[in-house]
């Protein structure tokens, strides 16, 4: 099923993979940033992305959420920035041959001007580098998620397109209590300006699953775009001394259900999530 995923969610919605994370650190990965583990260990990230696909997923994205330079740098790994955006690609290949593949871009942890110090122009170079990286290496889109302030999500998207201006773009942001992002940007907000920045699908990841559907309704009421949605399995629990996400797969697909209601045209798993969360998603929305 390669092909363009816009004329692909056309057919019906797209399962897309579930947390990479999660399953990394559960697999035993120990280093200090996880994107970092697509230079270092990439067959670890193979083995995750196979588990997603053995189970029916049909869309995939690259293991560079905290792949961009200031994460890199602040674990001390700046020099290896070209190796994980190459790394990623590469390791997603190796699993899952011409699928439709996603860069993936995630938040740099900078805080913005006017809220911070660092210059807008600063933080899209930085979303633009890798993108140019990852689409050379043969990316078929893009998606920015977990962003909690317009002004970063504005140089992501501003970012990527400047680096790969014809790959389709999803756009999702993070939503907290009352459906606010950590900056206070309501669903219908970020709807409104994520359609003027121009991406071609929106959404919410993230949180918690009750709080990211809150965001996710009020944005599909401000937009008419395709929707996408990642949903935590819940909110970690510290047992024995370890995170543990408390919904099993099967009372995540509840939540999942409710994302459905709201026309979602992409589901994917996010925090806490695994394969046998995403083979009963699949079940779901292919059944
Ligand atoms: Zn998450």
């Amino acid at each position: 099923m390669a092909g363009n995923v816009l004329e692909l969610i056309k057919q019906g919605p797209l399962v897309l993979e579930g947390s990479m994370g999660w399953p990394l650190m559960d697999g035993g990965y120990k280093g200090a940033n996880v994107s970092l583990c697509s230079a270092t260990e990439p067959e670890r990230v193979t083995a995750v992305h196979r588990a997603y696909r053995e189970v029916g997923c049909e869309l995939f994205q690259t293991n560079s959420f905290t792949g961009n330079r200031p994460l890199l740098r602040a674990a001390g790994a700046e020099d290896q920035c070209e190796a994980v955006w190459r790394g990623s690609v590469a390791a997603a290949r190796e699993a899952i041959g011409d699928l439709p593949l996603a860069a993936n871009l995630g938040p740099t942890g900078l805080i913005l001007q006017p809220y911070g110090d660092t210059p807008a122009e600063e933080c899209q170079e930085y979303f633009r580098e890798q993108i140019a990286v990852q689409a050379e290496a043969g990316v078929d889109w893009v998606i920015i998620e977990t962003m909690m302030s317009l002004e970063e999500m504005e140089a992501a998207i501003l970012g990527a397109r400047e680096a790969a201006p014809d790959l389709p773009l999803a756009a999702t942001m993070s939503f907290d209590k009352a459906g606010r992002t950590q900056f206070g940007v309501t669903g219908a907000e970020a709807g409104e300006r994520l359609e003027e920045l121009g991406a071609d699908i929106v959404g919410a990841n993230c949180g918690l699953p009750e709080d990211a559907l809150v965001g996710l309704g009020h944005m599909a009421r401000a937009t008419d775009r395709p929707l996408m949605v990642q949903l935590n399995a819940g909110k970690p629990e510290l047992r024995d001394g370890k995170a543990v996400f408390p919904e099993t797969p099967e009372s995540y697909l509840e939540y999942v259900r409710r994302a459905l209601e709201l026309g979602v045209s992409i589901v994917g798993g996010c925090c806490g999530t695994t394969a046998e969360h995403m083979k009963l998603v699949v079940e779901l929305v292919k059944g």
